[in-house]
């Protein structure tokens, strides 16, 4: 299986677009303005979707896309996160004023079908087993391991530094690689803390907890520090790992 970053970065305009992962043909992980990315084939063979939590930047083309699936009779979209966060989209986006309500069902279907789950419930894949990880965040949170026929991802989803999430990863012994937010640079650690992200300072103790050769991906930089958090990364990450910033377009096999 592959994950394909169809968006990366912290907010729209250069660098790109904001989070969205492609895991195989048919499950997007969270569906920032990454998702706008794809085709409308694209779309239409998308089954599921696995959120992390609410915020736009992680949920904001779930509407259209279901849409798409609406217009072209599509198969639908199965949606996966906490109850708080589907609540937050039932109420904020399909409530028929933002977006027809796309959850209600017509002729025995609905467009999109809410799985509400929590911290270590499963979701297969076509090609392997989606995990729900704890996160800690301003709303209500997950982060998702991903395991592939070889290899394992885990992904933290918006967080500040989340014991939990970590002592989890650090215990799948298929663990490759690790996409984690690193929204701030140091200097802005009570930003970082107000808005429930992370810098690089803070994350140090974990990595060096990480498997050797573990691939570490920085995602979600903030564009107003993303040369001093790639600068205070590089000079923290232990040798043992192989550093890399998260980029759209970027293709990691499982
Ligand atoms: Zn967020
Ligand atoms: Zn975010």
């Amino acid at each position: 299986m592959h994950v394909r970053a169809l968006g990366a970065s912290a907010c729209i305009g250069n660098p790109g677009y904001t989070t969205c992962l492609l895991a195989g043909q048919d499950t997007l992980v969270d569906c920032g303005t990454g998702a706008g990315t794809l085709s409308t084939e694209d779309i239409l063979a998308l089954r599921s979707v696995l959120l992390t939590h609410s915020h736009l930047d992680h949920t904001g083309l779930l509407p259209l896309l279901a849409d798409v699936h609406a217009c072209h009779d599509g198969p639908g979209l199965d949606v996966y996160g906490l109850p708080e966060t589907l609540d937050a989209l039932s109420r904020h986006f399909f409530n028929d004023a933002i977006w027809p309500d796309y959850a209600r069902q017509e002729n025995g279907k609905s467009w999109l079908r809410m799985r509400p789950i929590d911290v270590g419930d499963t979701v297969p894949l076509t090609n392997g087993l989606a995990t729900a990880l704890p996160a800690q965040h301003t709303q209500p949170a997950l982060g998702w391991l991903i395991e592939g026929p070889w290899r394992a991802l885990a992904y933290s989803g918006d967080s500040a530094p989340c014991p939990a999430f970590w002592q989890w990863v650090c215990g799948v012994p298929s663990l490759t690689d690790v996409i984690c937010e690193v929204c701030y640079n140091d200097a802005l650690q009570a930003l970082a803390g107000k808005q429930g992200h992370s810098t690089p300072g803070q994350l140090a103790s974990y990595l060096a907890k990480l498997p050797s050769q573990a691939q570490f991906w920085v995602t979600h930089i903030d564009s107003r520090c993303r040369t001093e958090v790639i600068q205070e990364m590089q000079r923290l990450c232990p040798a043992n790992l192989r550093l890399s910033m998260l980029k759209e377009g970027t293709l990691i096999e499982l």
